[in-house]
């Protein structure tokens, strides 16, 4: 093993912040009920609503618009399978309402869910990103239409960092009288957002990627939004979401959330000065490679990057040598071979997908580890390119 463990993987998950750790530490011996009535209970209740009011009043939304549900995979397959709902009195179920729409960049979770909708009749269009992974406006303006039930459009996208303009998107949805709904899992915490200022009906939220716990989410429901519950049973989440809260989860989630609103400002500039320095140092020491994701418009945090003559998941492997974690595109979609459908869908060439790293740097990196990075990436870039008859072959 070696002696430090550099991580800069933060996309895929992040450690806990001390303060959630110690939080929940501190809630390890609760467990009442929070349905219950009696005082464990009652003390239950009162811990997971004020992780409530943290999580909306930190998106600009009030509690009641906030419910909890088991990840932001959990919040994407609800709003999502909403569409297919055949239950008469389902105010989702209308003639012709039958129609999403959403993007090519989308988060496993999502395409997925949009597939089998689409085994169920459900009639779903994909919007084209350029080659920044900015979504075609156009294309949508021309899509959505009184026959459309929904749009979702992530606002900031795991693999390659970019943000699109989810107010613009949602106005331009709105018009029709449709519904949006955005995956912002990767986005709060990271950069401002606020739903009333985007004007959005329905916001994916997930603890993990902020410094909380994982198999917490959270989903924001814009009050008078029409919805459908993916877990039925019992009235918690005020009959939206069956099945007994996971209160620590909420709990240090709700101090996750309350740990970025002090932190996020302050995290961002520091974030963008390490990735400004990284992006500097890649660009001045390895010959051949490419930035992938909008140069602007990223979260401060995430450098996609690939490199001619060196497969992505070699790189990992030598960087993992070295004490250093990455990963190729998305820790849902390693495990596979396939390349990257984000880098594929802002057209670049399968080699390229092939190649491509992201680094997400996180709260815990320093400029010390940067610097190791850059020192460390040549010198593993150099070590594969050598062992690559393709990449000797072209120079
Ligand atoms: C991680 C992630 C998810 C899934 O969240 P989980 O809580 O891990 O289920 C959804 N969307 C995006 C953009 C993500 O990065």
């Amino acid at each position: 093993m070696p002696e430090r463990l550099v991580y800069m993987d933060n996309n895929a998950t992040t450690p806990l912040h001390p303060e959630v750790k110690k939080v929940m530490i501190d809630a390890m011996g609760l467990f009442g009920n929070p349905s219950s009535l009696h005082g464990p209970g009652r003390e239950a209740r009162q811990l997971v609503e004020a992780a409530r009011e943290k999580v909306a009043s930190f998106i600009g939304a009030s509690p009641e618009e906030v419910m909890f549900v088991g990840s932001g995979s959990e919040a994407n397959n609800t709003v999502l399978s909403a569409l297919s709902c055949q239950r008469e009195r389902c105010k989702y179920h209308h003639e012709g309402l039958h129609e999403i729409i959403t993007t090519t960049i989308e988060h496993p979770c999502v395409l997925e869910t949009s597939k089998c909708l689409q085994e169920r009749g459900v009639k779903v269009s994909y919007l084209d990103v350029d080659r920044y992974g900015k979504v075609n406006v156009e294309q949508l303006q021309e899509g959505v239409t009184d026959r459309t039930g929904l749009v979702s459009v992530m606002m900031a996208n795991n693999e390659i960092g970019t943000i699109q303009d989810i107010k613009k998107i949602a106005e331009i949805v709105h018009q029709q009288g449709v519904l949006f709904h955005t995956d912002a899992v990767q986005a709060v915490g990271k950069i401002p957002v606020d739903v009333q200022e985007l004007g959005v009906d329905f916001l994916t939220l997930s603890g993990h990627k902020i410094y909380g716990p994982k198999g917490i989410g959270a989903l924001y429901v814009r009050k008078g939004a029409p919805f459908c519950p993916l877990i039925r049973g019992g009235h918690q989440e005020r009959g939206r979401r069956a099945g007994t809260e996971n209160t620590l989860g909420i709990i240090g989630f709700g101090k996750a959330i309350e740990m970025r609103s002090q932190e996020m400002e302050a995290e961002e500039k520091r974030l963008l000065k390490l990735k400004a320095t990284l992006r500097k140092g890649i660009e001045e020491r390895i010959p051949d490679m490419q930035f992938i994701g909008h140069p602007t418009d990223c979260l401060p945090g995430t450098l996609n990057v690939s490199f001619d003559g060196a497969e992505g998941e070699a790189i990992i492997l030598y960087l993992d040598l070295e004490g250093i974690a990455v990963s190729t595109g998305s820790a849902c979609a390693s495990g596979s071979l396939d390349p990257s459908h984000v880098i594929l869908a802002i057209g670049l060439p399968a080699e390229c997908a092939h190649g491509s790293i992201r680094i997400s740097l996180g709260r815990e990196n320093t400029m010390e580890e940067v610097e190791y990075m850059i020192d460390t990436l040549p010198l593993v870039i150099g070590k594969i390119r050598d062992m690559s008859t393709v990449y000797k072959r072209r120079q």
